[in-house]
């Protein structure tokens, strides 16, 4: 089969910009070829051919040979140069692409092709000896970092001193001769870290930097990256090589990186970085502070040095018609990076643009209205994971503000945290449950991990585009980049903000909508939900099939839920109602009593306390359905632990300590999660579910009465089993109904169902649908108890599970649909057989999880319950499950 995809000079293999055979850079080198922009020639070989290279035990197949020397043919006879030649060399890149972006993969390698003859060839051509050397320079510590994987620090301390040497400040400052002399050093710096003269045959640098590409593919980084981001280790990458253009070529020569909307605020305006004289990578590895492409946005930052649109006018007229273009051919907002060789405009890359969740919103709403896409493929288009950014805090714009400097506004949200330093302290506080922010001179992929650990990212160099910046939006953190206002000192673990001195752990707190950087923590507000979001949650309304509801115990909870458009309560845990300090007490008396006329006693004093909590949530509620679950953990879980809560507990509750201490051990379980809780509390202490229901109903009835609105009570019993206890369940609760309403001379509609969260639960649902008049898929249970693995223990050996493949992610975030899902489906099919059109929903972390949601419309549950910060991504998803 097929190989190496060429493309640009007219030339077509057919590749059709396919993402998963090109890998998504090659794709739109491609497709941009395709449409006739200014692409340089180039040929990608395949994705397949990573894959099929590790599964040949990293080998390549013969017929590979011929197809690249195929590639490079191509090349020189569209540009006329030959690779490797003397006189007039062709010089190239060579870069990776898998079908996503991913950082950790191989760096790009520039101007490769050249060497000890080339590099004359190439000064000679160019009739600039300055140009030459300096990519020769460039390509030999590129090389030998990336591909060679030689201690770059020693490189660049050399360019530092042949800097300092000259007094420059700038690379641009030095000259042929200077780039000559480091040429050579890096030379014997090659050879005395790698034992070897740098490769100076250019097929041999060519294979090379091939092999690197592949090899990245299965460096430690670019898996941690796919496991973080659910990228499967197959899909593999594709290797573009490319002709060189050169924005090195002096001050008609420039590289820059753009986008075509805000990728910050989505404003529908250009936006980008550029500078004069350099290589790409000088615009992203923030070695000089690029400038603007627009005048509009370097007048607003207040900055000097000449914006693209007017230091090349023509060239900038040109780019944006390419963005015109690129935007109506991929209808969506790209990421692009082009190189100008002396007036000459060339596309080295597109890509949907990455963008904060404001951006996507703002885009995919405007574009809709704009007719570029439908409002379907709006709602289809915003990661519904990613309004979680959104839907949280940001600082409080009247609290007071110790700034210590300001930075680059590089991923918008506000967080506070405790400094560190390195990826690994990160890592290890965040396990401690510290919230940390890290802070870098600048990052690298290697910092992945600490990036994720932490709340917010601070560097001291880099520009908008730099690493931090775009895996921070890309994550959803919050990063304030490129403050060049502090200094780092990591060894001794300080940080210098001009007079302030702070250390590790101190606390700061960093604004990524304003770059703002402050010591201390600074108080948050909540979000504003209008505009944008209230659009596209309407055009989501207008799709989605499946109720959200929420998952909440107190009326502020409700009312928070209710905000965020939750249809109902999906679950009422009535457990955190028992905590209350003045209640406990109640509770522990009730569990203490010998009789049951005690209990009654004690739970008489609870039932008013019961019928507040309610009579609050069904107000909150009112005409919603709220599931409210009778009481379900078990009951030592109210007694004290510690030997010196016990005289206290004794005395408030009325009890010697004797029986006290007496009756916790006579609760202790070995087992709990498996033991005395439940429905099985309610068989053995009926009077307790008695009270429950009593202060339900009677709440209800106020409620109706006071608002002219009954709420629809659906009283859940949890951890069934068996058809009998959901029999003796009910029966109390409908005793307690029909005892209440006479007294009142009043009734409210109600349901009583219950959770399924145990196997046989799901299997013996036929039955339990007898008596049981609604499900609600217990997830969290269901999945500790099918599994029969306790997630309260679960975190020490799970990722393990992630990282072997045996589970593809953690199935008590993301539903074990083979699994669980398997459960799950047998128990709608069967409840439904047993009661036609029973109502089903899920409760549990799941309903708030996109791909569980997507699962839950599979199967046609009839709403999904999630928490209230979460209720727009279920709606949000379910629209999309439902596209
Ligand atoms: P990344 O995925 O990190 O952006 P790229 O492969 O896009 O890596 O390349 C890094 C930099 O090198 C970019 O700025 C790009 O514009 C530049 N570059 C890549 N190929 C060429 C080329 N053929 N000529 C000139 N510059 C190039
Ligand atoms: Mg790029
Ligand atoms: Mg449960």
């Amino acid at each position: 089969s097929k190989y190496v995809f060429r493309f640009g000079g007219g030339v077509d293999d057919g590749g059709k910009g396919d993402k998963n055979l090109l890998g998504g850079k090659g794709a739109n080198l491609d497709g941009m070829a395709a449409i006739g922009l200014p692409v340089p020639p180039g040929f990608t070989i395949t994705t397949e051919m990573c894959t099929r290279y590790y599964a040949d035990g990293e080998t390549y197949p013969e017929s590979l040979n011929a197809e690249v020397a195929n590639g490079i043919a191509h090349i020189e006879a569209v540009t006329g140069k030959k690779f490797g030649d003397a006189g007039d060399p062709l010089l190239v890149s060579v870069r990776s692409g898998a079908r996503v972006s991913m950082p950790g993969m191989m760096d790009t390698v520039l101007n490769l092709g050249l060497n000890d003859q080339t590099v004359e060839g190439l000064a000679a051509v160019s009739g600039d000896a300055r140009f030459a050397w300096d990519s020769y320079r460039r390509f030999i510590q590129m090389y030998s970092d990336v591909v060679l994987e030689l201690d770059h620090g020693k490189f660049e301390e050399a360019l530092e001193i042949a800097k300092e040497d000259r007094g420059a400040y700038l690379d641009t400052e030095l000259t042929a001769d200077d780039w000559r002399a480091l040429v050579d050093e890096y030379k014997a710096l090659v050879l005395k870290q790698w034992g070897k003269p740098f490769p100076q045959d250019v097929h041999e640098q060519l294979w090379g930097a091939i092999g690197a590409v592949f090899g990245s593919w299965q460096a430690d980084r670019a898996k941690v990256y796919r496991r973080l981001n659910n990228i499967p280790g197959d899909w593999g990458t594709a290797v573009n090589v490319q002709a060189m253009v050169f924005g090195n070529m002096g001050d008609t020569s420039a590289t820059g990186v753009a986008f075509t909307r805000d990728p910050a605020t989505g404003e529908n305006a250009y936006y980008g970085e550029y500078l004069i004289n350099a290589q790409g990578e000088d615009v992203v590895a923030g070695i000089r502070t690029p400038q603007y492409l627009t005048t509009a946005a370097r007048e607003r930052a207040g900055a000097k040095p000449l914006s693209m649109e007017e230091a090349l006018p023509e060239t900038y007229a040109e780019l944006a018609n390419v963005f015109h273009i690129l935007e109506t051919h991929y209808r969506d907002m790209q990421d692009i990076e082009f190189t100008v060789q002396q007036g000459k405009l060339w596309m080295l890359q597109t890509r949907s643009g990455k963008r904060t969740a404001k951006a996507a919103l703002k885009i995919a709403v405007d574009m809709a209205n704009e007719g570029l896409i439908t409002r379907e493929e709006a709602v289809a288009r915003v990661d519904a994971n990613a309004l979680d950014q959104l839907l949280h805090p940001t600082l409080d714009p009247k609290a007071p503000r110790d700034v210590l400097t300001k930075g680059l506004p590089a991923s918008p949200g506000a967080a506070s945290g405790q400094i560190v330093f390195d990826a690994e302290t990160a890592e290890r506080l965040n396990e401690l449950g510290e919230a940390v922010i890290l802070v870098r001179i600048e990052t690298s992929p290697e910092d992945i991990h600490g990036m994720h650990a932490a709340k917010g990212i601070l560097t001291a160099r880099g520009g908008m585009t730099s690493h931090a910046a775009v895996v921070a939006r890309g994550m959803g953190r919050p990063c304030v980049s490129g403050a060049g206002g502090i200094s780092i000192d990591a060894p001794n673990r300080l940080l210098r903000i001009g007079e302030r001195l702070l250390k590790e752990r101190d606390i700061i707190t960093i604004d990524g909508a304003t770059g703002e950087v402050m010591a201390g923590e600074v108080p948050t507000v909540q979000p504003e939900l209008a505009g944008d979001f209230g659009t596209l949650m309407v055009w989501a309304d207008g799709v989605r099939r499946l109720k959200v509801r929420a998952n909440a115990e107190t009326p502020a909870d409700c009312k928070t839920a209710r905000e965020f458009g939750a249809e109902g309560v999906g679950l009422c845990r009535t457990e955190h109602m028992f905590f209350d300090a003045e209640r406990i007490t109640n509770v522990r008396q009730m569990i203490l009593a010998e009789t049951e006329a005690g209990r009654r006693e004690a739970l008489a004093k609870l039932l008013p306390a019961q019928r507040a909590d309610f009579f609050g949530i069904f107000t909150e509620m009112a005409g919603l359905p709220v599931t409210i679950r009778l009481l379900d953990p078990p009951l030592h879980e109210f007694l004290p632990h510690e030997d010196v809560d016990f005289a206290d507990v004794a005395a408030a509750a009325g009890v010697s300590v004797e029986i006290l201490k007496r009756r916790a051990a006579e609760l202790h379980e070995f087992n709990p999660m498996l033991g005395h809780r439940g429905c099985r509390l309610g068989v053995t202490y009926p009077e307790i579910y008695e009270m429950q229901a009593r202060a339900i109903f009677e709440a209800a009835l106020d409620v109706a009465k006071a608002s002219g609105e009954a709420p629809i009570p659906e009283v859940m019993i949890p951890l069934v089993a068996t058809r009998r206890e959901l029999e003796l369940m009910k029966d109390i609760v409908d005793k307690t109904a029909k005892a209440v309403f006479a007294e009142r001379g009043a009734s409210v509609d109600y349901l009583v169902g219950t959770m399924i969260e145990l196997p046989r639960a799901a299997l013996k649902a036929g039955e339990i649908a007898e008596v049981g008049e609604f499900f609600s898929f217990g997830t969290n249970d269901l999945t500790q108890t099918t599994i029969g693995i306790s997630r309260d223990d679960a975190g020490r050996f799970l990722t393990q599970y992630v990282d072997k493949g045996i589970f593809a992610r953690d199935p008590f975030i993301s539903l074990d649909v083979e699994g669980v899902g398997e459960l799950i489906q047998i128990a709608a099919e069967r409840g439904r057989a047993t009661r036609a059109g029973i109502k089903l929903g899920i409760c549990g972390e799941h309903g708030g999880d996109p791909a569980s949601i997507a699962f839950c419309e599979q199967t046609g549950l009839d709403y999904v319950s999630a928490s209230p910060y979460r209720v727009p991504i279920a709606r949000l998803a379910a629209a999309q499950a439902a596209l």
